[in-house]
């Protein structure tokens, strides 16, 4: 391979390809990022980065920086929504003892996305290239060559690998003829952005959870512009219902004061509404091609984990490949990123996000009494909420990987 060659490519300029685009150049190993957007997305969607990424951001030098420019959050409260009671409240310092980060970090994700772009500029053989569509991968024993929709026309960039960071309908991993197993929800996620203050007029704290058999919420303080911050509220909203209905101006008003009713409208920053799935990828790698980030799995936002388990595997990855470049590991080490975090996905993320939702929106009297009882009894349980966080913080996920392979 001639020395132009030798470079990593990356498909799509999210935060998880930032970060693993950040990561390798730290090593000295030359990345291009390839964009189809003639900018960075603002799309607010993740805001929660939990203690296990934390540690991650630092080693790369972004933590401090996450946690001026977001909101530090060391509590999560779940509630019964019906009786607007408080069942359970959860604070991280119960962590203390396992992580330098004890509290989770309120940023949207653009805000990361900016931080690692902003970051990478300092590496001179770095480039994200916006405008540049990847339509097409190939690869040989000892390249990858992407085939790119750029504003020139059609053109081609070859590396020795490529991470696939290109979002859940990912061309890389279609290429690659990966199956994106799992299923796709009958309703979608809508999400509401609000100034109202929910923490002085509702005790809400940052980040919490309410359990309904009608209409299961999530909701969260985010950083925004700056002081006040925003509150984003999530609710499922059926498949029948268009999106001009879900986001019309009296339905929202409808169900935010359906939420919490109050004497005037609530005022509205932003509305938007999801298609929610629970989809892993067959594999993580092939060949030369390592998937990453929503390329590699989709899961319900309830737990706030499908950002970070993307920014796990773009530091494993980019680990992986750093330690072949550098001549300690052969690139059998790719199979390694494949078991570590397709293993971890299933077994923490996907089985946790799926739990989380099943408890809040628990129909059965029953079902409902026993989960609501259960994070009662935990909370007031040091050890077992201690167990409990270790999941909710993906400290335990993490672990779990670097026993695997
Ligand atoms: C409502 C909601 C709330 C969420 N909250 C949380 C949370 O609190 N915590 C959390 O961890 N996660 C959360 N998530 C999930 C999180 O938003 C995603 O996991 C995250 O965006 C994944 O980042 P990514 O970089 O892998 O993909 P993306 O952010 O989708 O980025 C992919 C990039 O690739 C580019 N691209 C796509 N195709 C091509 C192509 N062919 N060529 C070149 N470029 C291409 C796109 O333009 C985009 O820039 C939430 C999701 C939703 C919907």
């Amino acid at each position: 391979m001639t020395k132009k060659n030798k470079r990593v490519l990356i498909a799509g300029a999210g935060p998880v390809g930032l970060i693993a685009a950040l990561k390798l150049s730290q090593a000295g190993i030359p990345v291009t990022v390839l964009e189809k957007e003639n900018q960075l997305l603002d799309d607010p969607r993740a805001a929660t980065t939990h203690p296990a990424t934390l540690e991650m951001l630092d080693e790369i030098g972004m933590a401090d920086e996450a946690e001026k420019q977001g909101l530090v959050c060391d509590e999560f409260y779940f509630w019964d929504r019906p009786k607007n009671e408080i069942i359970a409240k959860f604070n991280h310092r119960l962590l203390a003892s396992e992580t330098k980060f004890p509290y989770v970090v309120q940023c949207e994700q653009f805000k990361l996305a900016k931080l690692a772009l902003s970051k990478l500029k300092n590496y001179s053989d770095s480039s994200v290239l916006f405008a540049h569509e990847v339509i097409g991968v190939e690869q040989d024993t000892d390249k990858v060559t992407l085939i790119v929709n750029g504003p020139n026309g059609e053109e081609a960039a070859t590396g020795s690998f490529l991470i696939g960071c290109d979002g859940g309908r990912s061309i890389i991993r279609k290429s690659s003829n990966i199956d994106f197993e799992g299923f796709t929800y009958p309703e979608r996620f809508v999400v509401y952005s609000t100034p109202f203050d929910f923490e002085a007029a509702r005790g809400c704290c940052y980040r919490n959870y309410y359990a309904d058999p009608d209409e299961w919420s999530n909701l969260f303080k985010v950083s925004g512009d700056g002081p006040p911050g925003l509150w984003r509220a999530v609710f499922p909203t059926d498949m029948s219902q268009a999106d001009e209905e879900v986001m019309s101006d009296k339905a929202v008003q409808l169900r935010m004061q359906k939420f919490f009713p109050k004497d005037s409208d609530y005022e509205i920053t932003h509305r938007n509404v999801y298609t929610i799935n629970q989809r892993v990828a067959k594999k993580f790698r092939h060949g030369r091609v390592l998937l990453a980030g929503d390329a590699a799995h989709l899961n319900n936002s309830i737990g706030g984990m499908g950002l970070n388990g993307g920014i796990h595997d773009a530091i494993n990855a980019a680990d992986k490949i750093i330690k072949i470049w550098q001549g300690e590991a052969d690139e059998t080490s790719l199979d390694i990123y494949d078991i570590q975090r397709r293993t971890t996905t299933h077994e923490f993320t996907q089985a946790q996000t799926i739990a989380n939702k099943k408890r809040l929106e628990a129909k059965d009297a029953q079902t409902r009494k026993e989960n609501l009882a259960e994070l009662k009894e935990m909370a007031l349980d040091p050890t077992r909420a201690k167990k409990f966080m270790m999941g909710t913080s993906m400290l335990s996920a993490v672990r779990r990987a670097a026993t695997l392979g």
